[in-house]
């Protein structure tokens, strides 16, 4: 499995800001005193990205931001959704589907985006899904 590379100051989960208190120098984080999603953490460290990076708040608490743009649009093989790259199957589990399942989802989405942001720069005129961007 390759290595995907995160930025301990950023959620691994959805990728915002974390503020995380050890990166920042403070010597504490806030996350030692809030309530834990359980499952998340589950995800977490089944994904193997676990112990690199803190969760945001949100994901934290179990409150998984969607990463829908609202720019839904289907890519040209039928798969998945161009704006936010989740496949159909993910969307439909998404609707329905726990704190846990939420964030498997984003944290296999990040492998994917540094999967293809590798494949870019090896072969850039191939990749696919470049289409439908900046409209
Ligand atoms: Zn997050």
């Amino acid at each position: 499995m390759r290595e995907v590379a995160l930025d301990p100051a950023r959620c691994p989960v959805c990728g915002v800001r974390n503020e995380c208190g050890l990166v920042e120098g403070r010597g504490d984080c806030w996350c030692g005193r809030v309530e834990v999603a359980a499952d998340v953490l589950e995800a977490l460290s089944t994904s193997g990205l676990g112990g690199v990076a803190c969760l945001c708040r949100a994901c934290l608490s179990g409150e998984v931001p969607s990463p829908c743009v609202r720019m839904c649009e289907v890519d040209a093989k039928g798969e998945a959704c161009v704006a936010c790259s989740r496949t159909l199957d993910e969307i439909r589990r998404w609707s329905r589907g726990s704190a846990g399942e939420r964030a498997a989802i984003l944290l296999d989405l990040r492998r994917r985006q540094a999967a293809d942001a590798e494949a870019e720069v090896e072969h850039a005129p191939t990749v696919q899904g470049v289409a439908g961007r900046g409209r």
